[in-house]
């Protein structure tokens, strides 16, 4: 714990270690740094687990499928019989999705089968029902057929014993399918990380109340409230906080007792981080970052509630400016978070696309503009700005789909050139 604290200052070491300038990807590094994944874990039933991390390795217990199945709706034969019989079967009974047939097929023989239904003793191909003529009980079966053809074969797409996950994975809508297609009605995943939020600043006001002059609504909590949910955490509301020392101490301490981590938003501009950070430093240990991005400039991250009960808890002060806290949430404190969950997040998925109209830019800062992606009526697709991109213009988040990320050394952009976006996960 104390180590922790103690290397924290030791980043001002570091040859490369600008705080007035730091370089996102170097920011996002350095925080990596101190990150120890939970480790306790617990059952929960397989319907509750959405959103949660796999504990364990699973392995199969099963083959899946778990016998041979026919895959389309037609007739089970012998394939070997089929220049004895001539192209003729008889048909001796049904098959049908959970209901098989149970005599054994013999030479010359076939049964009627429906796709899921499992494949009959003696049988080995099934033959498409379009391909067939009946003729009462009798079938006639043309010669062009592959010895197991149309059937799903026992263990195909999982073999019983074979690791289907490991540790670390994210349940998704398809891990929900595949745990429940191996019948695991509960799985293994690390506890829920708590994360409080609140928000600072006595101009804002909570949505429902009217506004005084001078307030404005706390829309940043929301949008935090957001982003939370999507990731699966336990959510500790801590309402809006005054700037005020002792209030806003108070609320440190209490959530870095109760918390895994703590996001604030606001207080960290210059002159207010001089405070917060005489305040912090009682109670943990945070470092202080302009970041070479736009927006978010303003970064502070640390450990508090180190000389606390519970501590140490990791805090993420993000800036006050609505688009500033989605932009910072999603490029330092979500793939954090997920890998306190004890996740291996994936970098952001980025790729090339031209550029629809020009972007006015100044070297120096990573800029995270925001796109919008879309097709023309010849199928290529290019992105735009959604227009105005002040750091307070919120609605440009909403209208986005994508950001269009531009490095530090880019100025400004022509129209037509190729353009980094990074499509929303998680945002929208
Ligand atoms: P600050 O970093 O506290 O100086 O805030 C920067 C800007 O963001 C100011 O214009 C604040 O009014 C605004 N702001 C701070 N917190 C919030 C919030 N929770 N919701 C909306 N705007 C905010
Ligand atoms: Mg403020």
């Amino acid at each position: 714990m104390e180590s922790q604290s103690r290397s924290l200052s030791r980043l001002e070491s570091l040859d490369d270690y600008d705080p007035n300038a730091m370089p996102v990807a170097q920011a996002r590094e350095l925080i990596r740094q101190f990150l120890t994944p939970i480790t306790e874990q617990e059952s929960v039933k397989l319907s509750a687990a959405l959103r949660r991390t796999l504990a364990s390795d699973v392995l199969s217990p099963m083959n899946v499928p778990p016998h041979d199945y026919s895959a389309m709706d037609g007739y089970a034969v012998r394939f070997d019989d089929l220049a004895n019989a001539a192209g003729k079967f008889k048909m001796i009974g049904s098959a049908y999705a959970g209901h098989a047939f149970e005599g054994e097929v013999l030479a010359g023989e076939c049964v009627r089968i429906m796709t899921g239904a499992l494949i009959p003793q003696g049988c080995d191909s099934v033959v498409m029902q379009e391909q067939v003529t009946v003729e009462g009980n009798s079938i006639a079966i043309p010669g062009d057929l592959r010895r197991g053809q149309n059937i799903r074969r026992v263990g195909e797409d999982i073999q019983q014993g074979s690791a289907v996950l490991v540790r670390g994975q994210p349940i998704r809508p398809a891990e929900m399918g595949l745990l429940a297609s191996l019948g695991f009605d509960e799985v293994t995943v690390y506890r829920k990380l708590k994360v409080a939020i609140f928000s600072t600043g006595d101009e804002l006001q909570q949505p429902g109340s009217p506004l005084a002059p001078g307030q404005i609504y706390d829309s940043n909590r929301y949008s935090l409230l957001g982003l939370l949910n999507e990731l699966g955490v336990e959510i500790l509301d801590k309402g809006n906080i005054r700037d005020d020392k002792a209030s806003l101490k108070a609320a440190f301490v209490e959530a870095a007792q109760q918390a895994d981590a703590v996001i604030t938003s606001g207080g960290v501009s210059v002159g207010e981080a001089d405070y917060i950070k005489q305040l912090l430093a009682e109670i943990g240990e945070v470092v202080f970052w302009k970041i070479a991005m736009k927006p978010g400039r303003p970064l502070a991250y640390g450990k508090i509630g180190a000389y606390g009960k519970i501590g140490p808890c990791h805090f993420f002060g993000l800036p006050g400016n609505p688009v500033a806290v989605m932009v910072t949430f999603q490029q330092f404190v979500r793939d954090a978070l997920l890998v306190l969950m004890g996740q291996q997040p994936k970098p952001a998925f980025t790729f090339k696309v031209a550029c629809a109209s020009a972007i006015k830019k100044v070297p120096g800062r990573t800029e995270f503009q925001r796109g919008i992606l879309s097709q023309d009526t010849s199928g290529g697709w290019s992105v735009r700005t959604t227009g105005e991109q002040g750091s307070g213009i919120l609605s440009s988040m909403s209208k986005a789909n994508c950001f269009i990320v531009l490095p530090v050394s880019q100025g400004n952009v022509g129209a037509g050139v190729m353009v980094d976006v990074q499509i929303f996960s998680g945002i929208n």
